[in-house]
């Protein structure tokens, strides 16, 4: 994730995490899988700004998942030179069960990293979810 954030500056980039669901209900991404930056230049944005996962890309996802036994957990992508909190676009985007990893990347470095995930209220809005890294 920090070395395609690295590259991708100063355009935002994304990505799948593939892994297992554990019977408490905790996800263990066990994969990272690079999805092209698709947000149609000069349409609500730019790339440095906004990404896109297009129904292509999720196909695929869901087929390599399978095909390798996992799951797919979720995405991750970068706010260059922007903190690690999600936009009302990233909200709008999101679906539930899904993970969504933000990471900063601060003057072309990887700084800060969270992940969110829609709450069950009926109000569509995100919970950080506690993330260990090993
Ligand atoms: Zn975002």
């Amino acid at each position: 994730m920090q070395q395609h954030g690295k590259e991708a500056y100063p355009e935002e980039c994304c990505g799948a995490l593939l892994g297992k669901v554990e019977s408490s209900g905790a996800k263990t991404s066990l994969q990272t899988v690079r999805i092209e930056n698709n947000w149609p230049e000069g349409e609500q944005g730019t790339k440095h700004r906004r990404f896109a996962v297009t129904a292509e890309d999720y196909l695929l996802l869901e087929k390599k998942a399978k095909d390798e036994k996992l799951t797919l957990l979720g995405f991750y992508h970068t706010h260059p030179d922007h903190p690690a909190k999600p936009s009302q676009t990233d909200l709008s985007y999101a679906w539930p069960f899904f993970s969504y990893i933000i990471l900063s990347i601060k003057k072309g470095n990887p700084d800060q990293i969270f992940s969110y995930e829609l709450s069950s209220g009926e109000e569509k809005s995100f919970i950080e979810e506690k993330m260990d890294i090993s």
